[in-house]
């Protein structure tokens, strides 16, 4: 996954504790001192890193220090949305939105300031108190989605930026922490979550992923880790996503149900439950796409289907269009029902 032969670092990041024991794990890497995490000229700002995408997220890390600790509400895949401790991802899925503001390259960027993060976490946790009745995204505890820019399981190669967020939320009996993930990393089987941090393995048809989840786990490894991660102390949920509309899709996604169907355990089947995520794409990731991926866009970029919509931060993406959406989303509801009837959907949109 990472063969690190460059760090780039904010000066504060590479010498706190976690940015030398980061700087340690990769002695070859050469290190770069960079002004801010955030916008490094010849990284994110150079065109030709596009047609470098891969290499640049095998190659390349960042070390930055976090600047925001609020906590957003959000409702749907969790209660709130945690200050992230990483934002990019080393993996490559060509529809992953994390990319859309770093421009024309997206390594992943460690947070060092570890300790601050959590304690903004551990303040909010403290202030909301129990949670005074069930929703869809739990019934007793407070959900904080802790990688919504990022992927821990990834992160957990790089650092023990992860670890430190699992161990966290064991010692909060009213939250727990919530994570997507395309990546099988069996060393977080080590960490003793005690239930606290719900994994959300994401998934999609085989062929779909062949094309879109570039250096991901394979799905049916992903199926295959989640009862070791059940059995390790992880409430294991699963993303269905994203719903890519092409031809052929209804009949895909019903394979995929079917072999969740088979292949699950009994004790993963009576915990878990689903998101359902429509794919919604955005113009400029879809050019910078072009110069990596192009056959991916064939299936992504479908002007025929989709239509613009601003997102909740202020940017224009476009998503399929509502009659469309609605259908297949209901079509989608049916095969749950019908193939894999054990499975709640948490949501669908
Ligand atoms: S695993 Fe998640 S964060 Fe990483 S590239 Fe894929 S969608 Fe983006």
């Amino acid at each position: 996954m990472l063969r690190v032969t460059e760090i780039h670092a904010e000066p504060a990041a590479a010498a706190s504790l976690r940015g030398r024991q980061i700087i340690a794990r990769f002695p070859e890497a050469r290190l770069v001192e960079a002004r801010s995490h955030w916008r490094i000229p010849h990284l994110h700002g150079n065109e030709g890193n596009a047609e470098r995408w891969v290499q640049v997220k095998r190659q390349t890390l960042v070390l930055g220090e976090r600047k925001s600790f609020g906590i957003r509400p959000n409702g749907r895949s969790a209660d709130w949305i945690a200050p992230g401790l990483s934002n990019g991802c080393a993996m490559a899925c060509a529809y992953c939105y994390v990319p859309r503001r770093k421009g024309f390259a997206n390594p992943v960027t460690v947070f060092t300031n570890v300790e601050r993060v959590l304690d903004a976490i551990g303040r909010h946790v403290a202030g909301a108190g129990p949670k005074p009745e069930p929703n869809q995204c739990d019934d007793r505890a407070w959900v904080y989605d802790v990688g919504e820019n990022g992927d821990c399981s990834v992160d957990d190669l790089i650092s023990d930026n992860t670890a430190d967020l699992v161990r966290a939320f064991r010692r909060r009996p009213t939250a727990k922490a919530s994570f997507a993930t395309k990546f099988v990393n069996p060393d977080l089987l080590r960490l003793d979550p005690q239930g606290r941090t719900r994994i959300r393995f994401s998934v999609m048809p085989a062929d779909d992923s062949r094309l879109l989840d570039v250096r991901t786990s394979p799905v049916a490894d992903r199926l295959a880790a989640a009862a070791d991660f059940l059995d390790a102390g992880y409430e294991v949920h699963f993303n269905l996503s994203p719903v890519v509309v092409r031809p052929g899709w209804e009949r895909a996604w019903g394979e995929l149900l079917d072999a969740m169907d088979d292949v699950l355990p009994r004790r993963v089947k009576e915990q878990a439950a689903a998101e359902v995520i429509m794919l919604t794409h955005n113009r400029e990731l879809h050019e910078v796409n072009l110069g990596w991926h192009p056959r991916a866009e064939e299936l992504l970029w479908r002007p025929d289907l989709q239509q613009a919509k601003r997102s909740e931060n202020g940017a224009w993406n476009v998503r399929y269009r509502i009659a469309e959406k609605a259908s297949a989303v209901e079509s989608l509801r049916g095969l749950i029902a019908a193939r894999a009837p054990w499975l709640r959907v948490r949501y669908a949109f």
